[in-house]
């Protein structure tokens, strides 16, 4: 019989990098039940609480009782339904472009955009630390790829210089998802023109979150330029499901005709269109959403014992590096019988001997949350 499947998760095991999923029973919110026990959640996307906000599950209700449950086809051939048309004009109107396009997840729209804009006379700049379906995505793409160091504008630059191809793409996350930091857009931005290049921001992590309006990253940093793709999910701080592309018209035209991941699936179901667009309209009408994630965020980093390596983080995602895989994970297991569930992250995720505990803050913790936490992990790491 061939062995490929048992060798493959035996060579995984032996890493230690075999994977597991524990089972949250109930909502999700500022503390679970996992795995049968009452834990403080600190490693969930949802980070203004909406994924339970009474108004998002209103919606999808009603939205099921207006449309049914599926779609049933792609939304090219007859799954397009309203909701989705109405979801594309919020987001187009709070991203401020000409258009924009629902895609079914984040992961499949990097595929969709990143191979749309790609033929073999096209040349892909990618950060480092770009998310993993970035990665994939410049693989399936015909793009010659280069990778420059994370954050690294002068690295960027020179490979500009170097390249030859036609047609340029810059890629970066805007917040990184494992480390926290913020892209250095404005710098990226200022090589646009010279090089003649596009920029897709991916800002999963920053979408609801970053900049005085939860705009995302351009915001936060002040960045406006027109050759600025956007990438956003809606299932993280807008507590739903489905993701997007902002920008020009031509280019949303060309998605809907060229995106694979868009034209080959089918459409989301209509509520969980209506439930993203009432976590719109209580991320836009509650800032104090985000007043309240911000003063976690300070609070959570003030209580951690001193001489912790968080690489800097000045975002709600707070890296606890420990390096050591197994011991990562070790931790990771001991806090959830304190109580305190925070996901170990091991490679490939992230570089060799940095395996770290990925914090999380949400609006939704109070204090006797992160009081809670912070102790847990005192003890834990003096171990
Ligand atoms: C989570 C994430 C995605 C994928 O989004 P989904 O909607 O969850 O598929 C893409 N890019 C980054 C940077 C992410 O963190």
């Amino acid at each position: 019989m061939n062995s490929f499947i048992t060798e493959e998760l035996e060579r995984i095991n032996a890493a230690g990098l075999k994977r597991a999923m524990r089972v949250v029973t109930g909502t999700q919110g500022p503390s679970v039940t996992v795995d049968g026990r009452e834990a403080v959640l600190l490693c969930s996307n949802d980070y203004l609480g909406l994924a339970n906000h009474p108004l998002v599950k209103e919606a999808a209700k009603r939205a099921i009782d207006r449309y049914g449950f599926g779609a049933g086809a792609s939304r090219l051939v007859s799954g397009n339904m309203e909701p989705h048309a109405e979801l594309e004009e919020r987001i187009r109107r709070f991203k401020g472009t000409g258009a924009a396009l629902l895609f079914n997840s984040g992961y499949q729209t990097n595929i969709g955009l990143i191979s749309a804009l790609s033929d073999r006379s096209t040349a892909v700049f990618s950060d480092r630390l770009n998310h993993a379906s970035i990665v994939d995505a410049c693989r399936l793409s015909f793009a010659g790829v280069h990778r420059y160091p994370n954050r690294d504008v002068d690295s960027l630059e020179r490979l500009l210089k170097k390249s030859a191809a036609k047609n340029k793409l810059i890629v970066t996350d805007g917040v990184f998802s494992m480390d926290g930091s913020i892209a250095p857009l404005k710098e990226i931005a200022g090589l646009l023109d010279r090089h003649n290049a596009l920029l897709i921001v991916d800002d999963a992590h920053a979408t609801g979150v970053l900049g005085k309006t939860g705009r995302g990253t351009p915001e936060h940093l002040g960045v406006t330029h027109p050759s600025v793709i956007h990438m956003g999910t809606l299932g993280k701080a807008l507590g739903s499901f489905g993701a997007y592309v902002a920008g020009s018209k031509s280019l949303i035209e060309l998605l809907i005709s060229k995106a694979r991941p868009f034209i080959y699936t089918t459409a989301l179901p209509p509520s969980m269109a209506s439930a993203s667009i009432a976590a719109f309209d209580v991320m836009e009408n509650e800032p104090s959403l985000r007043d309240k994630l911000w003063e976690n965020v300070e609070f959570f980093k003030r209580g951690l014992p001193e001489g912790i390596e968080t690489l800097g983080s000045p975002t709600q995602i707070i890296p606890i590096v420990v390096g050591d895989a197994s011991r990562t994970m070790e931790i990771s297991k001991n806090l959830l019988e304190k109580g305190v569930f925070i996901q170990g992250i091991r490679p490939p995720t992230v570089p060799e001997k940095t395996s770290r505990l990925r914090v999380t803050i949400t609006a939704a913790h109070g204090s006797e949350d992160l009081r809670k936490a912070l102790a847990a992990i005192k003890e834990e790491l003096a171990r």
